[in-house]
């Protein structure tokens, strides 16, 4: 939030009902920042922007976000065709193909101002994706970065320099041998994870290099392991990084 305004850093599954949880009504909503292309970051941008459209359509959207992005916003409409067809005529409402402007970012640099931000993206390292982006938003109080997926980057302490809070992905790799015991494509999902995220002690590195003051870890790989601790995740971060160490909860304030 920016003076009173909220904006959306990824679009995962369960977007919406999360934004009204944390008190945020969805016709609030005016920027989104989308990272990269992969699901669990994109999956609910169409129905986040068709459930503002629904409760209360708000002014405008921007929406920035990598290559696709264009696309990917006509092809969701385009899904709801019907729906949307139908509510024009029956309820009145107006197209929400206007309510929305995706712009799509193709190298990093800034992205967007207004009179309460700068917001910056910056290349990650994600593969097989190119083009996956980290966030920088300087506001007049704060400084926030948002690292998206990425495997260890060194750059982006650069990016970082100085900023207030990083929210940076973390991977367990003891959890990681856990998950691929269980699943029949394990081999390939285990290279996978391991170039494309970052392990605690990479994490605390790049905190450390970029001297931010509080380091929130977020997007956990893997996920879905309630055996792995809070200590489990930050114990390795802790060897490089002596600042404030968050282990991102949902609906968590900063
Ligand atoms: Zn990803
Ligand atoms: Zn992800």
């Amino acid at each position: 939030m920016i003076n009173d305004v909220p904006y959306v850093i990824d679009c995962g599954y369960g977007t919406s009902k999360q934004l009204i949880t944390a008190g945020v009504a969805l016709n609030r909503v005016r920027y989104i920042f989308i990272t990269h292309h992969h699901s669990d970051h994109n999956l609910d941008f169409g129905p986040l922007l068709y459930n503002a459209w629904i409760t209360g359509q708000p002014t405008r959207v921007d929406a920035y976000g990598p290559t696709g992005l264009q696309r990917m916003t006509r092809d969701f409409f385009n899904y709801l065709k019907f729906d949307i067809d139908t509510r024009m005529v029956d309820e009145g409402r107006s197209d929400p193909n206007s309510l929305i402007t995706p712009h799509e970012i193709s190298k990093a640099g800034v992205v967007m101002t207004n009179d309460d931000v700068k917001v910056s993206a910056s290349l990650v390292r994600h593969p097989p994706i190119k083009e996956a982006y980290a966030y920088r938003f300087d506001a007049k109080d704060r400084s926030v970065v948002i690292s998206g997926d990425t495997a260890y980057a060194p750059e982006l302490a650069d990016f970082a320099k100085d900023a207030d809070v990083l929210v940076h992905e973390v991977m367990y790799l003891p959890g990681i041998d856990a998950l691929i015991k269980r699943l029949p494509n394990a081999k390939r999902l285990r290279e996978h994870l391991l170039v494309a995220h970052t392990l605690p002690e990479d994490v605390g590195k790049i905190a450390a290099q970029a001297n931010v003051k509080t380091l929130v870890l977020s997007h956990f790989v893997p996920g879905d392991d309630a055996s792995i601790t809070d200590e489990n995740w930050s114990e390795g971060v802790r060897k490089h990084f002596k600042g404030r160490v968050v282990v991102g909860k949902d609906l968590m304030e900063i």
